[in-house]
């Protein structure tokens, strides 16, 4: 068919169906348009989206101030590569250095890249600055993780899904259960070639998990001690989701970092993605201090687009935007009445067991197996009754809107999700 005439649902799926690989499985919804906590379908429908393309979305669709500068930049540079400079990446390298308090930044383009550039990063720190011999780092990792998609990255995964079919392995890693912090304690200690921890504040693939209050502040204690890196994965938990710039914050109320908080924690390493461009563009970064950062030498890690001029423009934009509209607050505001709220069903309820999560990052459990597809099913009726989640597992809803979102909007929303799981009920 023409690209000028309109698509119905059924064939763009169809297209997808026969075009694309398989490695998707998507809710049989067709978006065609997007304006903060709304999306419509192509047959006109109109959602509340509640999953923000995986907390990428957090400043909201099409943010006027993220699209002009994207387009300004657009009209005038896209693209040196970093064979020359160009007049936009010093300007965003000050801005995101100061925003998150590091010395340095190392550009990338997507999360699982910036976890395989904080991986190296690590490894080369190791060998040159702790004085482990060559090819012996290892890097702890937790049961459970979600850092992406690469060789190395599913290397380490417990999803079969991600990880059967798909070696030979990468070595290196050594995986521990997450939010235990004596099996971190007894394997940091247990070897002189400990290069780093790489931990999620929050597991957000792996269902929403919260580890215990003082578990991350331990782990860094215990990274310190040890002369081991302490790497965030804040790709999902950070940029104001978890109702604070980063998840390592806590739950300090300021809006940006703030050391006084006796809950926050220094990462050595940070690692952040999806929402540092708001879902406009896909930009990563890596930050750290000169004396982790400066063993990276001409020549020895790179990406033609990271760093790019687009990138650095709608990221200075998209961060703006979490600051000038208070995303944090409103993020941790909104998530105590959403997780209120539904808790109040909760206890009347034989199909949602549970809700947990921290600012708008949160998960429903359902009354179902984790081989069931009840989760699934509740997702298509949402999408029915016109909201847009996705299940982590048989029997999780992760709820996830953009941090844009207004407090009667997310009433409208909680007054969706509790009729739909109502006619669910047994
Ligand atoms: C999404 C995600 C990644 C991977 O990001 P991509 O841009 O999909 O490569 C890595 N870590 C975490 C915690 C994520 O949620």
């Amino acid at each position: 068919m023409s690209v000028l005439e309109k698509m119905s649902s059924a064939e763009a799926i169809a297209l997808e169906n026969k075009y694309g690989a398989h490695n998707y499985h998507p809710l049989p919804v067709v978006l065609n348009r997007g304006e903060g906590v709304y999306v419509w379908d192509v047959e006109g429908k109109k959602y509340y989206d509640f999953l923000s393309a995986y907390s990428a979305v957090n400043q909201g669709h099409c943010h006027p101030k993220i699209v002009r500068a994207m387009v300004e930049q657009a009209q005038t540079l896209t693209l040196t590569s970093r064979a020359f400079y160009n007049d936009k990446l010093g300007v965003y390298e000050e801005y995101i250095t100061n925003y998150f308090g590091f010395d340095k930044v190392l550009p990338m383009n997507t999360g699982a890249e910036a976890v395989e550039t904080a991986l190296k990063l690590c490894r080369k720190w190791a060998y040159e600055k702790k004085g482990i011999n060559e090819n012996e780092a290892q890097i702890i990792v937790c049961d459970g993780n979600f850092h992406g998609r690469t060789t190395t990255i599913i290397s380490f995964s417990n999803d079969e899904n991600a990880r059967k079919n798909f070696g030979p392995y990468t070595a290196g890693f050594i995986k521990i259960a997450y939010d235990d912090i004596d099996a971190l304690e007894s394997v940091i200690t247990s070897s002189k070639n400990i290069a780093g921890f790489l931990v999620e504040p929050i597991q957000g693939e792996a269902g929403v998990y919260m580890p215990s209050e003082d578990y991350l502040a331990k782990a860094k204690a215990l990274c310190k001690a040890n002369n081991v890196l302490f790497i965030a994965d804040e790709v999902q938990t950070g940029i104001a989701r978890t109702g604070s710039l980063l998840a390592v914050c806590g739950n300090c109320s300021c809006e940006n970092k703030c050391e006084k908080q006796a809950t926050y924690v220094t990462p050595d390493i940070l690692i952040l993605g999806k929402a540092i461009s708001g879902g406009a563009y896909p930009v990563s970064a890596v930050l750290a201090n000169d004396d982790i950062m400066n063993v990276i030498k001409p020549g020895q890690h790179g990406s033609t687009f990271g760093g790019n001029p687009v990138a650095a423009a709608v990221a200075m934009a998209a961060l703006d935007v979490v600051t000038d509209e208070n995303l944090s607050q409103n993020a941790r505001k909104l998530g105590k009445i959403f997780r209120a709220e539904i808790g109040k069903y909760i206890e009347t309820s034989n199909i949602a067991k549970l809700v947990r999560g921290k600012g708008l990052l949160n998960a429903v459990v359902i009354n179902d197996t984790e081989e069931s597809d009840t989760a699934w099913n509740i997702c298509m009726k949402l999408a029915d009754n016109g909201l847009l989640a996705k299940p982590t597992h048989g029997n999780i809803i992760r709820f996830a809107p953009p941090l844009v979102m207004n407090e009667e909007q997310l009433l409208d929303c909680i007054s969706i999700i509790i009729k739909t799981l109502k006619q669910f009920e047994k």
